[in-house]
C-alpha cells in the first residue's frame, strides 16, 4: 500500500484548486507520464517544469532600450490613439513618455474600454515588452506586462515558462502549480546523508519550489543543484528498481552449467568456419559465469553481422553438457524462423535436438511440441513470446537466450526466466549501446562486448543521393542485379497516406515492378507472418531480387548473399536505425553498399547524421555519435534503444548522478534488501512517486 502521506500528491489534478474538468483533460494530456491510463497526477503536475523564464529585470529609459531586448520601463500615459472606423484594422496606438522619449505601445483590435483600463491616463506604469523603432521612434507592440510602479517590490519580474498546449496559457498553468506546491508533504530524505551533502542538494520540496518560483534565469539550469536533485531522484528511483528486479534474480540459486565440454567441442566442429577472436573471448565470459552456482545475468552486445547467434549456440550447448534445456526467444516470427533454419543445420552434427514454437503451431503440432519441450527430447527451444505461454512445461530449463532484446521491457524480460529453476540469461543486442545507457536500461548487469568481425567481410559503401537521383538509382539497381546482386529497398510506410510525404512501400513496389516484374517482392508490418516468411524465404532462394521493405527487416534478418541496401527517406531514420538497415548487407563475401536516398534540404542534425554515417562503419562510435547528436528531447532514440525515457533527467549531461545512483542502489541493498531500514522507508516514497510500483511489487513477493 502506498504511505498515506503521499497521497495529496497522487490526488487527481481536478482536485487542485481552480482546475475544473476541461483544464484537468488538458492537464491529462500534457502531464500525464507516457502510458499512465488513470489522469494527470498533482505529482505529475509538479513534475512538469518550466522550459525557460521571461526575465523583466532590465529597467531602461526609452532611449536607453536596446533594439528587440526585453526590458521593462517606467512610463506616464499621455494619450489614445484609437483608428478611424473606416481603418479598423489598424492598431490603437497609446502614446507615453518618459524623462528620455515618447514611445508608442501599439494594440491591435483592443478594447477601448480594456485598454483604458489597462493603461489609465495620466499614470506612471511599469510596462514591460520589446522596443522597436521605426524612423527614430519608440515602439512596443502589446506590451508582455504592465503593472503600477508603486508595486515595484512584488511584480513577477522574472516569470517561468512552461510547455504548454492548445486551450491552456501560461498564466493558468502557473497558477495551478502554486496551488498544486502548496500540497508539498515534508517527506523524509531519501538520499543517501554524504551524497546529499557533497552535491550540495536541496529537500525535493525545496527542489521543486525553487524550480517553479525562480528568481532568476540560471536557477532553472539542468547543471544546478535544484535540477540536478530531480535528476538524480529519478535516476536513483530507476537504479533501484533495477536493482531489487536484480537482486531479486539472483536470490533463487543458480546451477553450474557446462561441465565436459564434449557437446560444445561437436557443435563448434559442426560449424564451417572458424570462431572469430571476439567470438571466443565473450564465449570464454559467458561458459565461465554459467559454470559458476550463481544465476547469470549477461548482456551480449555487438554489432550486426558481429556473430552472435554462433555464440548463442555454443552457450546452449554447454547447457545441454548438464542435461539442461535452452530457449531463444526472438522478438519477431521471421526471426525465430530464421534462427531455426540457421541453427538446425549445426545442431544435427552437434547431435542436439531444436525444436521451433510459435503463435502459429496448433493442434496436433503443437501438442506434440510441447511433449518434446516437457519431457526433455527437446534441448534448444526457439522461438518467439509463445515459449512463455502458461501451459508450455520445460523438462529443464538452464538457459534463456533474448535475442535483440531492445524490443523487450525489463520487466518482461525478467519474466522470462520464472520458466526454469532459476535459468541463466544470456541477453543479446545488436545496438552497441553506449556504457551511460546500459546502465539506464539494464542497471549493473554484467556486459560482454563483442568486438570485431567474422574475417573475409568487405566492407560496405555508403553514399548519400538526393532523392531527385532516383532514375540513376533504379538503373543501377538493373546493373546489379543482371549480374546477380539482391538488393533491400526500405521505405518507411506501409500505406500512402495525405498527411504524409514519405514514400509508400507499395507504391514503391508498383514502380519497381514496372521495371523488374516479378523479380519484386514486398514485405510489410501489416502482413501475416505465413506472408511475410514466404516473401523472404523467395528473397532467400532467388525467386526474387528485390525485397522493398519497411522497417520490419530492421533487426536480424540474414540473407548473406543480398549486397545492396537503398534506404528512401534516410533522412527520417535515427542514426542507430539505419546502422541497424545498413547491417542487412555486407553479410557475405561480396563487396557491398548503402545508398542514403534523401529529399533536400536537409536539417544540421540529419546532415551529420547522414555524414557519420558515409564515415564510419563502426557500431560502437556510431552508438556514441548517436547519443551525442540526439541531446534531450528526442526520445523515440532514446526509446529504440531500449531505454526508458526519463522525465527529468537528461542521461547526456546526468551520466556523473547515474554512476552514484547505480552504487548507492546497490549498497542500500546490500545492508538493507527488504527496505525495511528508515532510509529503505524513504526509498519506497521515491519507487513510487516515479512510478516505480513493480519494484515495490516485487519486495513484496519476497
Ligand atoms: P548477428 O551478430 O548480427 O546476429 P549473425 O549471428 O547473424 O550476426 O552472423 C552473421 C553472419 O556471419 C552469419 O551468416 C553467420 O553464419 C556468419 N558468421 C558468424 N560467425 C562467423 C565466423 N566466425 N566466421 C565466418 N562467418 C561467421
Ligand atoms: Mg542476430
Amino acid at each position: 500500500m502506498r504511505p498515506a502521506e503521499l497521497d495529496p500528491l497522487f490526488a487527481s489534478v481536478s482536485t487542485v484548486q481552480g482546475v475544473g474538468p476541461k483544464l484537468s483533460k488538458l492537464l491529462d494530456g500534457l502531464v500525464s507520464p507516457p502510458g499512465a491510463q488513470d489522469g494527470a497526477k498533482v505529482r505529475d503536475l509538479l513534475f512538469h517544469l518550466p522550459s525557460g523564464v521571461i526575465d523583466r529585470r532590465r529597467r531602461e529609459t526609452i532611449r536607453g532600450a536596446p533594439d528587440g531586448m526585453l526590458v521593462t520601463l517606467e512610463l506616464r500615459i499621455d494619450r489614445y490613439q484609437f483608428p478611424s472606423r473606416e481603418a479598423r484594422n489598424q492598431p490603437t496606438r497609446v502614446i507615453a513618455f518618459d524623462a528620455t522619449d515618447e514611445i508608442a505601445l501599439t494594440y491591435f483590435r483592443a478594447q477601448p474600454q480594456w485598454l483604458e483600463k489597462l493603461l489609465p491616463l495620466g499614470e506612471t506604469l511599469l510596462v514591460s515588452g520589446k522596443v522597436e523603432r521605426f524612423n527614430g521612434r519608440a515602439s512596443m507592440v502589446h506590451p508582455d506586462f504592465v503593472g503600477r510602479a508603486e508595486d515595484a517590490a512584488s511584480l513577477p519580474l522574472v516569470e517561468q515558462v512552461y510547455p504548454l498546449t492548445a486551450g491552456l496559457s501560461g498564466k493558468v498553468l502557473r497558477r495551478s502549480v502554486d496551488s498544486a506546491l502548496e500540497r508539498l508533504p515534508t517527506l523524509a530524505e531519501w538520499i543517501e546523508p554524504g551524497v546529499f551533502k557533497r552535491e550540495g542538494f536541496p529537500t525535493f520540496a525545496d527542489a521543486l519550489v525553487q524550480l517553479h518560483r525562480p528568481t532568476d534565469p540560471a536557477d532553472l539550469a539542468s547543471d544546478r543543484p535544484a535540477f540536478r536533485r530531480l535528476a538524480y531522484d529519478e535516476l536513483l528511483a530507476s537504479q533501484m528498481a533495477l536493482a531489487l528486479a536484480r537482486e531479486r534474480a539472483r536470490r533463487k540459486p543458480g546451477r553450474s552449467l557446462g561441465d565436459g565440454g564434449a557437446v560444445r567441442a561437436r557443435a563448434e566442429a559442426a560449424l564451417p568456419f572458424a570462431l572469430t577472436e571476439g567470438q571466443r573471448q565473450v564465449l570464454a565470459e559467458i561458459h565461465a559465469d554459467m559454470a559458476k552456482p550463481v544465476r547469470m545475468l549477461r548482456l551480449l552486445q555487438g554489432d550486426v553481422g558481429a556473430g552472435k547467434t554462433v555464440v548463442a549456440l555454443l552457450a546452449m550447448a554447454a547447457a545441454k553438457e548438464s542435461g539442461a534445456q535452452s530457449a531463444l526467444l526472438a522478438p519477431t516470427e521471421i526471426l525465430a524462423r530464421q534462427h531455426f533454419a540457421g541453427l538446425t543445420r549445426y545442431c544435427e552434427a552437434a547431435g542436439l535436438s531444436i525444436v521451433l514454437l510459435t503463435g502459429r503451431d496448433n493442434g496436433r503440432v503443437r501438442t506434440a511440441k510441447l511433449e518434446a519441450i516437457a519431457n526433455g527430447e527437446a534441448d534448444i527451444i526457439v522461438g518467439t513470446h509463445a515459449l512463455f505461454q502458461d501451459d508450455v512445461a520445460y523438462h529443464d530449463l538452464g538457459l534463456v537466450v533474448v535475442d535483440e532484446q531492445h524490443r523487450f521491457g525489463v520487466h518482461q524480460r525478467l519474466s522470462l526466466t520464472r520458466k526454469g529453476r532459476a535459468p541463466d540469461l544470456l541477453v543479446m543486442t545488436a545496438t552497441p549501446i553506449p556504457r551511460t545507457l546500459v546502465l539506464a536500461a539494464f542497471g549493473d548487469m554484467d556486459v560482454s562486448r563483442l568486438h570485431g568481425k567474422p574475417a573475409g567481410r568487405k566492407p560496405i559503401t555508403t553514399v548519400a543521393v538526393p532523392f531527385e537521383r532516383l532514375d540513376d538509382i533504379i538503373s543501377r539497381a538493373r546493373q546489379a542485379i543482371e549480374e546477380g546482386d539482391k538488393l533491400y529497398w526500405v521505405c518507411p510506410l506501409v500505406e500512402e497516406s495525405d498527411k504524409s510525404e514519405l514514400t509508400a512501400a507499395e507504391e514503391r513496389a508498383e514502380v519497381l515492378r514496372q521495371f523488374f516484374g516479378d523479380r519484386v517482392g514486398l514485405v510489410h508490418g501489416r502482413m501475416n507472418a505465413e506472408d511475410k516468411d514466404r516473401v523472404m524465404a523467395d528473397f532467400k532462394s532467388g525467386a526474387t531480387r528485390i525485397v522493398v521493405a519497411t522497417t520490419v527487416i530492421e533487426v536480424g534478418v540474414d540473407v548473406p548473399d543480398a549486397s545492396i541496401i537503398v534506404i528512401e527517406h534516410a533522412e527520417r531514420f535515427g542514426l542507430s536505425q539505419l546502422h541497424q538497415l545498413r547491417g542487412r548487407v555486407g553479410r557475405g563475401d561480396k563487396a557491398s553498399s548503402c545508398v542514403l536516398l534523401y529529399k533536400a534540404p536537409l536539417g544540421e542534425t540529419a546532415k551529420a547524421r547522414l555524414a557519420v554515417m558515409r564515415e564510419s562503419n563502426d557500431g560502437f562510435r556510431i552508438a556514441e555519435e548517436d547519443l551525442r547528436l540526439r541531446g534531450e528531447g528526442d526520445l523515440l532514440g532514446t526509446r529504440q534503444s531500449g531505454v526508458q525515457s526519463f522525465r527529468i533527467a537528461r542521461l547526456e549531461e546526468h551520466a556523473d548522478l547515474l554512476e552514484i545512483a547505480r552504487d548507492d542502489a546497490r549498497l542500500l541493498l546490500a545492508t538493507d534488501k527488504d527496505l525495511a531500514s528508515p532510509r529503505g522507508q524513504a526509498i519506497r516514497n521515491l519507487l513510487y512517486l516515479f512510478g516505480k510500483d513493480d519494484a515495490i511489487r516485487l519486495l513484496r513477493a519476497g
